[in-house]
């Protein structure tokens, strides 16, 4: 099948050639159709499966076939709400660059970066604006940004969205909006929370679903290394010596924890950088382009700060440390063996992470291979311990989250899996930086429950 069937226009078809695209993905054939046709629709796929194109395209033609610009500032009549900054810039690219051919402005706005210019140019007048929810509600409160006119809304990576506590911020954005619009929905899982949203949202939705990656993992070779704490580093080290990788991506659980191992690596001469929410915009940018021109090998990654990485055919991905939510497993390997390529899923398993394996299994209903290396294996009288997700290491780091868990509150946005890289850093605010605190003091493996009351918190003192 080819894209000059799904109905696109000209210029549309004429961006997505040069971008070198043969064919329609399975995502983009079943819901290109659908948004054209004004629909709304619910659609479950993950990055990495086309899915950007699969709103964007038939978005942007909805948008250029309707009547033709009102006199005076263009009011925004597509709006893209996406869980990260790394994510809303991916899209707003992909807008960009899809768009090249009609006279569509389109916009990225997120925090960490100064908002004076997002305000000037939303004066100048946007047709899609793509934006993280914080910054969003930002520019909406100083009264820089109309969204009375928006047609379509787009909310990409849902399910991560309410991880990441924004479900107070998407409803507050859901009252700025017309009742009368198109809406459309991604998500890589369906929680009953997604479907309670999804239920709220859509109308008569068409639901679409393209396999999910640990369903399709024949292209992902998965295994597990059995290996004491205190040697991970050591072993990975090894393995990227021996095996000569070049383009590693890999995933800790904490912020301090990816400096601390990107800075170890670096002293065994294997170029690394780190990539969480203390990082500044700038340095985060930097470290991923590094990555992907090929001049660093190795980048250490948190889980919010990883997703919507796009790095074409990354061939390794490792789990320095096992995510305390069994779905980020499936997150973090959907980062390798993208589109025809393959590539290899490694997880480095200590005593502390059996139960994390157990579930992530349970998850995936398949046991993950294991694979013992001479030298490395555990030592069988160490017990285990709790994981401590990143609060016993700098203890006055951040003055002290307002999360409490299990296992105490930690220093601020040091901890938990969730959280740590997200959008909430960017906020010029310090209240929503302290949601970060929050979340981050996910007690392990705890449910959504667990991140609606931190959004009961962060959201009790609105910026
Ligand atoms: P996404 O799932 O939207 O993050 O897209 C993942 C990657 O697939 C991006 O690098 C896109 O540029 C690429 N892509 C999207 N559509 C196609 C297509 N039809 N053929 C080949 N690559 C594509």
């Amino acid at each position: 099948m080819s894209f000059d069937s799904l109905g696109l226009n000209a210029d549309i078809l004429r961006a997505v050639a040069e971008q070198g695209y043969n064919e329609p993905t399975p995502i983009q054939r079943q819901a290109i159709p659908v948004v054209l046709s004004g629909r709304d629709l619910m659609a479950s796929a993950q990055t990495g499966t086309g899915k950007t194109a699969g709103f964007t395209l038939p978005l942007l033609q909805l948008l250029s076939s309707a009547s033709p610009h009102p006199k005076g500032r263009r009011p925004v009549r597509a709006l893209i709400l996406t869980p990260t900054r790394e994510l809303a810039a991916q899209v707003g690219e992909n807008v960009h660059d899809y768009s090249k051919y009609l006279d569509i402005r389109s916009l990225v706005v997120f925090g960490g970066v100064s908002i004076n210019p997002q305000m000037m140019k939303l004066r100048g007048g946007v047709d899609v604006l793509v934006a993280t929810p914080g910054r969003l509600l930002d520019l909406e409160h100083q009264n820089a940004l109309d969204l009375s006119k928006v047609e379509i809304l787009v909310l990409d990576e849902a399910d991560r969205m309410l991880d990441m506590g924004f479900i107070h911020d998407i409803r507050r954005v859901l009252a700025k909006l017309p009742a009368k619009r198109q809406n459309l929905l991604f998500s890589a899982t369906f929680s009953d929370e997604i479907k309670g949203l999804a239920e709220k949202l859509l109308h008569n939705p068409q639901e679409v679903s393209v396999a999910r990656r640990n369903t399709a993992s024949e292209q992902i070779t998965q295994h597990v290394h059995m290996v004491d704490k205190k040697r991970k580093r050591e072993l990975l080290s090894f393995l990227i010596g021996r095996d000569n990788w070049q383009q590693v991506l890999v995933f800790t659980r904490t912020k301090h924890g990816a400096n601390h191992l990107a800075e170890q690596l670096n002293k065994d001469g294997i170029t690394s950088a780190a990539i969480h929410g203390n990082k500044s915009q700038g340095a985060r940018t930097r470290a991923l382009s590094d990555f992907k021109d090929g001049n660093i090998r190795v980048l250490v990654a948190t889980d919010i700060a990883a997703r919507g990485i796009d790095i074409t055919e990354l061939p390794h991905v490792v789990n320095y440390e096992l995510p305390n939510v069994p779905e980020d497993y499936v997150h973090r390997i959907g980062r390798t063996g993208r589109a025809a390529a393959t590539g290899e899923a490694l997880s480095l398993v200590c005593v502390d992470e059996h139960k994390l394996l157990r579930d992530i299994e349970r998850v995936l209903k398949r046991e993950i291979p294991r694979i013992a290396i001479d030298g490395y294996e555990p030592d069988p009288t160490i017990k285990a311990e709790p994981i401590q997700n990143g609060r016993q290491q700098r203890g006055g780091a951040g003055g002290g989250g307002r999360g409490r868990t299990a296992s105490g509150s930690g220093p601020r946005g040091q901890g938990g899996n969730r959280g740590n890289g997200g959008d909430r850093s960017q906020s010029a605010g310090g209240q929503r930086r302290q949601g970060d605190s929050a979340r981050s003091a996910k007690p392990e493996g705890s449910s959504s429950g667990a991140a609606r009351n931190k959004t009961r918190q962060r959201r009790s003192n609105p910026a």
